[in-house]
This record gives C-alpha cells, structure tokens and sequence, in this order.
C-alpha cells in the first residue's frame, strides 16, 4: 500500500466529522475558532525503544499518543478539538498495524470527541517514530497556568499516586503483586492513561494553577512552585495511593521514591484558595473524578514533604525510605 492509499484508507475516514479536514483530500485543513475562545496547541514525540516497545501493540501505541496530548490540554482547562498526526514509519508497520493503530485513534476520538485533520506520512529505516499535534479551545483568558498558586491556597491531585510508575515496574518485572488484578490494574495505569480532561475544563474558573504529572508528584508540584514563586508542603500521608500500591508499598517502603518520583500518572496537580474547597466535591461528582488534597502552598521555595506527626521528610539526604 502507497502513502496516498494509507491516507485515504486508514487516515481519511478518522476525519470524516470535520467538514474543514476536506477528507484530507487537500494541502492542509481550515477551521474557525469558536466566538469567545481562543486555541491552546500542545505537541508530543515517541519513538519507538524510548516511550513504547515495538512489540507494544499498535492501539495502545496510539492511544498512549493521544491521551499525553490530552492530559496537556486538560492541565490548560481545553476542550479537545482536532489533530495532526507526522508519522515516520517503518517496514514492520504494515497494513496490520497501521489498521491497529488506526482503530486505537478511533476509539479515543469517540471517548474524547476529537477529529484528526491532517498530518504527514514518511519512511524511516528506524527507529518508528509518532508525533501529534493537538489543538484544543478555551474561552478567552481562561486557560489554566502553572503561575497562579498563592500562599495558603491547597494544593490538590486526582486520581491515584504511583501506579504508573509501579505498573511499568510490574510490566518489567521487577514487582510483583499479590494477585493478577491488581498487577493488570497498575499495567494499565502505565499504558493507558486517563488524562483528566472534564476535571480540567471544570477547574478553570477555580483553580489557580495547574499541570499534569507527567514527570512525577515532586517534580511536577516543583514546576508549579517555580513558576508560581511559592512553597509547597505536602503531606506524605494525604497522597491518595490505590489498594495495589498501598500493598506494594506497606510490603516495601522502598516503593515510595516511585510514588515521589515515578511519572506517567497523568493526574492533574491544581490549587486553589481555601473559599472554593466546597466546589472541588461538586466537581467530583460532576466528573466522577476522585480528587484529593494533599497539602498547602506557603511561602518559600520548593517543595516540602511532611510525614507522620508534620516532621518533615528530608527526600534528598534520607533518600525515599523510612517514612
Ligand atoms: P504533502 O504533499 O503536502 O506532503 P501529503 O500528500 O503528505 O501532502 O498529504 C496529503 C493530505 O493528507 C494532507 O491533507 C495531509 O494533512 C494528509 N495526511 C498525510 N499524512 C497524514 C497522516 N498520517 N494523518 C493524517 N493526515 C495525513
Ligand atoms: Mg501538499
């Protein structure tokens, strides 16, 4: 099958809900901005050995793809809108794969209400390598931004801690947990994120800051502080850990540089000021989003860990253990 062949086959018929896509039929899509709003375009790179394993299956290739695209979008408080795929493919992505990969696309257009719309399709001797384009909107002025965070505000997750990290660790592995659902649950943290997009979209007249964990809990709240010229101090025991890591971790405390450190979770990390903690339950309910505090900005620099009884956690010197 030729380039313009795996374009009308397989990519064509993921535009077809977007009139200005023209079936991607032409040199580049056309779309107007909704009346109030304004864009907010995000971009990730995989590369096949470094951010999957070949062996990984297409679809779940794809969708990792999409949802790291969209859990930026959600860390801006967008709605998801369109797309753009660059793929440089190798011999072993056959018709099969490519159908996989397509049907991976799909599946998360339907769940995210997005459209592809347009994109580039080259050979590479290796390694295969993905990129994606995604756009999304937001009402004029509204996006959330990593600056926002004041001293007293809280400081707030979704989700669950770690199990990505843990996940990828069970994958490999190098952990093992008490039982199979619990070692497919912890997997599947790690391959198939859940980017909190409608958490985001709620969140952007309260929040004050915002991102997604992508790097891990410590580094990512760091982020935050730095831009926001704040401290954060965190309470060690208000981490919200699932039953597979908390048995994980009660097993080896070790564990718990995974839960500091480890990323991929995808969880938003926001703040907000104390009058508007009664409009995170609402949103909750709305979203069905857990969503946990977990400590409190203050004044300072970097981020503080609190353990048993308030004493602080010195992470650098002790290492992740004996807390
Ligand atoms: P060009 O000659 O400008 O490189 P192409 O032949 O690569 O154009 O692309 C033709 C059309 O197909 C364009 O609308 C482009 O956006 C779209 N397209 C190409 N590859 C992809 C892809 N992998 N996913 C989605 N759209 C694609
Ligand atoms: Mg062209």
């Amino acid at each position: 099958m030729g380039e313009f062949e795996v374009i009308k086959d397989i990519f064509a018929p993921l535009s077809s809900d977007f009139k200005g896509a023209f079936n991607l039929t032409d040199d580049a899509a056309v779309f107007s901005v909704s009346e109030g709003c304004e864009l907010v375009v995000t971009k990730d790179a995989m590369v096949s050995g470094v951010h999957f394993l070949a062996s990984d299956t297409p679809s779940n290739i794809a969708q990792k793809l999409l949802r790291t695209n969209l859990s930026d979008l959600a860390a801006m408080g967008a709605e998801p809108k369109c797309y753009l795929l660059a793929l440089a493919l190798t011999e072993e992505c056959d018709l099969e794969w490519l159908k996989g990969f397509a049907a991976g696309l799909h599946a998360d257009q339907l769940q995210f209400r997005l459209s592809l719309i347009g994109g580039d399709t080259v050979k590479t001797p290796g390694p295969l390598t993905l990129s994606l384009t995604l756009v999304g909107e937001v009402p004029k002025g509204k996006a959330l931004r990593r600056n926002g965070a004041q001293a007293e505000d809280f400081l707030c997750v979704t989700g669950t801690i770690g199990d990505a990290a843990m996940g990828l660790q069970v994958a490999q592995g190098e952990i093992t947990c008490s039982s199979e659902v619990l070692s497919e649950t912890l997997k599947a943290r790690y391959f198939m994120p859940e980017p909190r997009v409608s958490v985001g979209m709620a969140l952007r007249d309260i929040a004050t800051a915002c991102l997604d964990i992508s790097d891990g809990l410590l580094a990512d709240v760091g982020h935050l502080c730095e831009q926001s010229n704040f401290c954060a101090e965190i309470d060690q025991q208000a981490i919200p850990l699932s039953v597979a890591a908390s048995e994980l971790l009660a097993a080896d405390p070790d564990l718990w540089s995974l839960v500091f450190g480890g990323g991929d979770d995808y969880e938003l990390a926001f703040t907000i000021a104390p009058e508007n903690l009664s409009k995170i339950q609402h949103i909750e309910q709305e979203t069905g989003t857990p969503i946990y505090v977990i400590g409190q900005i203050v004044r300072g620099k970097g981020v503080i860990v609190r353990g048993k009884e308030g004493k602080k956690i010195d992470i650098k010197s002790r290492g992740w253990t004996h807390i």
